[in-house]
């Protein structure tokens, strides 16, 4: 059974976690990997098995009942726990790689690093 097209409804978070949103997919839910979980709220990565696309849902548990944000990523489960307390990317870091792009030093100091 597919799901409706169509509007958001109030089912529209569970049916984002229920079914792959590129091709509609219905995920197995032993599928699910909880990365992290609190009182309230559970962070999940479910991959589909037909598309091999994956989404990140943070599934939340409100005064008002279940809902959820879910976003396709081409993250890994294990990439998702990385990267979830990394530091970001500042603008100082995209500043920073630019002039060492720009004086040439970058390439020789990773081909110095790899070796
Ligand atoms: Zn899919």
């Amino acid at each position: 059974m597919n799901p409706p097209n169509g509007p958001y409804t109030q089912g529209e978070g569970i049916k984002l976690i229920s079914y792959c949103p590129l091709c509609n997919t219905q995920y197995n839910p032993l599928a699910a990997r909880v990365l992290d979980e609190r009182e309230d709220a559970h962070l999940v990565h479910i991959k589909c098995k037909s598309c091999n696309s994956s989404i990140v849902a943070l599934v939340l548990n409100g005064a008002i009942g279940i809902s959820s944000v879910g976003l396709v990523t081409d993250l890994t489960s294990d990439d998702v726990l990385k990267f979830k307390d990394a530091e970001e990317v500042t603008s100082n870091d995209v500043l920073d790689l630019h002039s060492e792009l720009s004086n040439n030093q970058l390439l020789g100091y990773i081909l110095k690093t790899v070796k």
